[in-house]
């Protein structure tokens, strides 16, 4: 075994990774870029080696600067990961030029699975069905036209370089095709640098079955059973399982026999996935499923399987890179219960799942209810900033039980107590995902998210009763009487002070004035202004509901109901008169918005009332122009997405 190896990724993988080495008594080398100095992977790693400046191409992609980490720290293999580097076969060759093992399967492998179309040739040839459709060279309009028709509408253009969904396009009717055309292969070309693309059979009532497969160097190679990842928005997966819903065993045996054929075909060595799509137009049959592509590395997916096999496949990478071989054998690997993932990011639901970053101020994952296991994996604690420069993937959730139904139920109940605030999460749309009745009786196809894409998004409007309860929390008087002791119980009633508390909150545009007073009865009185309906009163106890969870952090306060969360901007009654004093130091976004444009840069000395940037938010263009002479530490990227809050622009200190 290795005694040190080094991690070329960040986030909850790079994490994971550190966890299974420890456990293994394998030492461990993180690299990072100058967004990640402080971020949890470099606390956890044995030592740290920094790579670059924050954005990808000049860090994580740079495998240069990585071979070099390795052997200056002495590590004597490198682990990929997924995503970046992992698929880059050029990168293997040169980390095995090195001296090192590369943590992951041969170059010759990720090559000959590399590319889209020549996969399906060698598939074919190995008697692993394919999708119909036309895979050859010829790139012509007439040509792949005639092909389209021969295959059959609707088809699906594809990408042979492809991957997360891009340059692809369904086409129904010849009409479309031309266009389509011209579209998949402009979004290739941007993408992948290659417009090269073919042309398959739309299948239809789609379903994703994955089979994991391992390898080792002896010859040997297993399936872990399959994993259905339907659950997909714009061809991404948002929540995964294992084993698949309905799954006959017949087409399981099936699935998972072509799938080693497939890994054998090619002497695959380490974690792999072949992807299948399946028809489910007429349930799931044996004839109705046809290899898609195959995954040289390990899936961000990867843990329901180690939940229903109760396999470390991270444990097994390291093994066979070391030279081992596979641990067991085919018959002693085992289903087990039922497992799901749920990928937690900062987007926003409601607005197209737009990616957001913020600072991650409150952050506390729920426990799982009794007869089921949860594994948070992530790569962030509470106080840690979503940067704009990575995947906004914060944390998955992973959950199993002794049956699906068991998992599912503790899966929806795990997101809806989940708690996170300072940036907006997708865990509500997760929620209401988990509850879908369609998704409970496991008829689930490709389609269903974008069907029900509206109820899945929604989100119930702000009782005045939560604004009462925000406006509450910000006031800080209703803290205290949680107390069982008897004088803290009195602390709202303040007899030193005439009338009520005036607290003002904000969200977006909206001013919410609060009064707050107290009760006879201990209770508070909380009466609004510029809530809809306004002029209300509201009363209320302190002790919320028990669905109702309350977190104050910088500047805000959120209010949990359920799965929902609702966020206010708490206004500082002496920050303007700070501010003034003082000059400001540094200038928040004053509601959710885009960076549209950029107009200054960091070290740029800049006059009072010039533009820095603009900001769009309500649909509509806001400059922020400088309040003030002074020299810029900090401004935000252009195309951030932020919150309401996020600080913008960051001034030098006046010296
Ligand atoms: P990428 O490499 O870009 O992720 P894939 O080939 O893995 O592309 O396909 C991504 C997703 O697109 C699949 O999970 C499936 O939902 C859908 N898809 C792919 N091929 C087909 C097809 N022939 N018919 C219907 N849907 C498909």
């Amino acid at each position: 075994m290795f005694t040190k190896i080094l991690i070329a990724n960040r986030g909850e993988i790079a994490v994971r990774v550190i966890r299974t080495a420890r456990k293994m008594g394998v030492r461990t080398v993180a690299v990072y870029s100058d967004a990640d100095a402080k971020s949890l992977h470099v606390a956890m790693a044995d030592e740290a080696v920094h790579i670059g400046p924050s954005p990808v191409g000049e860090s994580y992609l740079v495998g240069d600067r990585i071979i070099t980490a390795a052997l200056e720290t002495g590590a004597e293999a490198i682990h990929p990961g997924y995503g970046f580097l992992s698929e880059n076969p050029d990168f293997v060759d040169k980390v095995m030029a090195a001296g090192l093992v590369f943590i992951g399967p041969s170059a010759a492998s990720i090559r000959a699975m590399g590319l889209k179309d020549a996969a399906k040739l060698l598939m074919e040839k190995a008697g692993v069905p394919v999708v119909p459709g036309y895979h050859g060279d010829g790139q012509a309009l007439v040509l792949l036209a005639t092909k389209a028709r021969e295959i059959g509408y609707p088809v699906l253009i594809k990408a042979r370089a492809g991957g997360g969904g891009k340059g692809m396009r369904r086409v129904d009717s010849p009409d479309d095709f031309a266009e389509a055309l011209s579209g998949a292969k402009r979004e290739a070309k941007a993408s992948f640098g290659d417009e090269h693309v073919l042309v398959e059979k739309y299948v239809d009532k789609p379903r994703h079955i994955e089979v994991q497969v391992f390898g080792d160097n002896f010859g040997n190679a297993v399936h872990l059973f399959e994993r259905d990842c339907s659950a997909q928005r714009r061809h991404q997966k948002v929540i995964e399982e294992a084993p698949a819903p309905g799954m006959p065993a017949e087409m399981r045996a099936a699935m998972t026999d072509a799938a080693v054929k497939a890994a054998k075909a090619i002497k695959y060595s380490g974690a792999g996935t072949i992807e299948f799509i399946v028809d489910a137009s007429e349930g799931l049959r044996p004839d109705r499923f046809w290899f898609m592509e195959m995954n040289t590395r390990l899936q961000v997916e990867h843990p329901v399987t180690e939940m229903v096999t109760g396999v470390d496949l991270v444990e097994w990478q390291l093994r066979v890179a070391a030279g081992e071989k596979l641990p067991v054998t085919q018959k002693e690997i085992k289903l087990d219960g039922h497992a799901f993932e749920a990928r937690i990011y900062t987007e926003d639901p409601t607005r197209g799942f737009l990616p957001a970053i913020g600072t991650l101020h409150h952050l506390q994952f729920a426990d799982v209810a009794a007869g089921a296991k949860l594994r948070v994996e992530t790569g962030v604690r509470a106080g840690d900033a979503v940067s704009p420069f990575y995947d906004p993937m914060i944390a998955k959730l992973v959950v199993h039980g002794p049956d699906r139904e068991t998992a599912l139920t503790a899966l929806a109940d795990v997101l809806e107590r989940t708690e996170i605030a300072g940036s907006v999460t997708n865990a509500s749309f997760l929620a209401a995902l988990a509850r879908d009745v369609d998704f409970a009786a496991g008829d689930v196809d490709t389609g269903l998210i974008a069907r029900k894409q509206e109820a899945l998004t929604a989100v119930s409007p702000t009782s005045l009763e939560t604004i009462a309860q925000a406006a509450l929390a910000a006031s800080g008087m209703g803290n205290a009487t949680a107390s069982s002791d008897p004088w803290n119980a009195l602390a709202g009633y303040a007899h030193f002070h005439a009338g009520a508390r005036r607290t003002v909150l904000r969200r977006g545009e909206e001013e919410i004035i609060a009064r707050i007073s107290v009760r006879p009865d201990g209770r508070f009185d909380v009466a609004l202004d510029g809530a809809e309906p306004s002029g209300h009163s509201v009363a209320i106890s302190s002790s919320k509901g028990e669905n109702t969870r309350v977190a104050r952090w910088p500047g805000h306060v959120t209010i949990f109901e359920g799965a929902a969360s609702y966020t206010f901007a708490i206004q500082d009654p002496f920050a303007k008169a700070a501010d003034a004093e003082a000059g400001v130091a540094s200038m928040r976004a004053p509601m959710p918005g885009l960076v549209k444009v950029v107009k200054a840069a960091s070290g740029e000395t800049v006059r009072k009332g010039q533009p820095l940037l603009i900001l769009e938010a309500m649909k509509m263009e806001h400059t922020v122009a400088a309040p003030h002479d002074g020299i810029i530490a900090e401004i935000a990227t252009e195309g951030a997405q932020v919150t309401d809050g996020t600080v913008l622009v960051r001034f030098e200190e006046a010296v």
